[in-house]
């Protein structure tokens, strides 16, 4: 048997899937396991887009998508959203469909990095990134926030891991996992410690119109200045805005010059997203925006009540969710109790004990946490807390 390539030894293979395989073999054996993990939204996609795809079908959109890297009415839809939503004009040849956020985001890795340079990432992070910047040969620098920072890094901490081998810096806000937002002050703080240097930021905005609270303005960080418009690359998809998840699409949009290396990549590798597909993305993006109104506005609900849920907890703190669909609590209060040592210990023993399953923080970067997603029905969200109630009880 020939030998694996030693790039498959440079990644990971899934921390949360210990948990996951752990909550799949208790099911089979009877058990009724009460899940968080997903994140993907619980709602269906909206008709009116289903509608799009079924009408491209019909009329015979089955073939190569031409260009591989989107057709021009899925890149005008694209540079519609970005200047709608975002206040960010893009000409169609500074944009890409791809195979999913995912996809888009692998691209702009694959297109900038070599090995020797570094990649700032904050923690906690979505779990792709460091593996996606391992397979490139590159080398992660990662950034954690201090303990009572509600998961914010600041300025300052991002300075200090600045090197000459900077070349991309990962802000992903609203974050997954951690739920919560960064200000438009502290994005422009961030821009402010990276001016001078030549650093292209990656921009991940899948969440951006999924923000709760009072406030909720998005300031895209391309926005910023002129000089982070040539240097930011904004990453968005259809898949959380208009649950759509399993479309596999998604789009980014940046310098035209790192936009086409990722073209030509895609060009050789995947051939992009399905034509039919691209047709459903271009209704999603210029259609009617009412059903991402009506989701975010369930989600901001459920977010609020697992939220006093989980910080009624013993042992538990949480900041409140103020984007994505995440609650990223702290549960390193209740490992003594439990007699565990890490998250992944703790989200075993909840398994275990309470037959509820969440995903561990150190898949994230943060061992001290756990992540909860409301994309969920209440009911769902009452009878698992009320599991996890039962085994921590309540804060005195
Ligand atoms: N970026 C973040 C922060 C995400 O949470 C996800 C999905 O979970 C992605 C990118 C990838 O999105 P997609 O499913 O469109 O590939």
């Amino acid at each position: 048997m020939a030998s694996l390539a030693k790039r498959v030894e440079l990644i990971n293979e899934s921390a949360t899937l210990a948990v996951a395989n752990k909550a799949a073999e208790m099911r089979r054996e009877g058990h009724d396991i009460i899940g968080f993990g997903a994140g993907e939204p619980d709602f269906d996609t909206p008709e009116h887009i289903k509608a799009a795809a079924k009408k491209a079908l019909d009329a015979g959109e089955t073939g190569y998508a031409k260009p591989t890297h989107g057709i021009p009415q899925a890149r005008a839809a694209v540079c519609e959203k970005f200047l709608r939503d975002n206040g960010l004009k893009y000409e169609p040849d500074q944009t890409i469909v791809t195979v999913g956020g995912k996809e888009a985001l692998y691209l702009a890795c694959l297109s900038l990095l070599e090995p020797g340079d570094e990649v700032i990432l904050p923690a906690p992070y979505w779990v792709s990134f460091p593996e996606q910047v391992n397979l490139c040969g590159a080398t992660v620098v990662y950034v954690a926030p201090k303990p009572g920072a509600g998961l914010h890094i600041t300025p300052d901490q991002l300075a200090a891991a600045l090197t000459p081998r900077t070349k991309v810096f990962i802000f992903n806000s609203p974050s997954n996992p951690g739920g919560f937002a960064y200000t438009p002050e502290e994005t422009r703080a961030f821009a402010k410690v990276l001016e001078g240097r030549d650093v292209i930021v990656f921009s991940d905005e899948m969440y951006d119109r999924l923000r709760y609270g009072e406030r909720r303005e998005h300031l895209s960080f391309a926005t910023i200045s002129p000089h982070w418009y040539e240097h930011t690359i904004t990453f968005n998809a259809a898949s959380k805005s208009y649950a759509m998840t399993g479309w596999r699409v998604g789009y980014a949009a940046g310098p035209a010059k790192i936009i086409k290396a990722m073209a030509k990549l895609q060009s050789q590798t995947t051939s992009g997203t399905a034509t039919f597909i691209q047709h459903a993305l271009a209704a999603a993006l210029t259609g009617d925006q009412t059903c991402v109104e009506t989701m975010r506005a369930e989600f901001e609900r459920r977010g609020r009540h697992m939220h006093e849920r989980l910080t009624a907890l013993a042992g538990v703190t949480c900041v409140q969710p103020t984007g994505a669909f995440y609650c990223f609590p702290d549960v390193l209060g209740t490992y003594a109790r439990l007699g565990v040592t890490t998250s992944q210990g703790f989200c075993e023993a909840l398994i275990e004990k309470a037959h509820v399953a969440l995903v561990p923080g150190g898949a994230f970067g943060l061992d001290t946490h756990a992540r909860l997603s409301f994309a969920n029905s209440m009911d769902h969200i009452d009878k698992g807390l009320d599991r996890i109630e039962r085994l921590l009880g309540r804060r005195a």
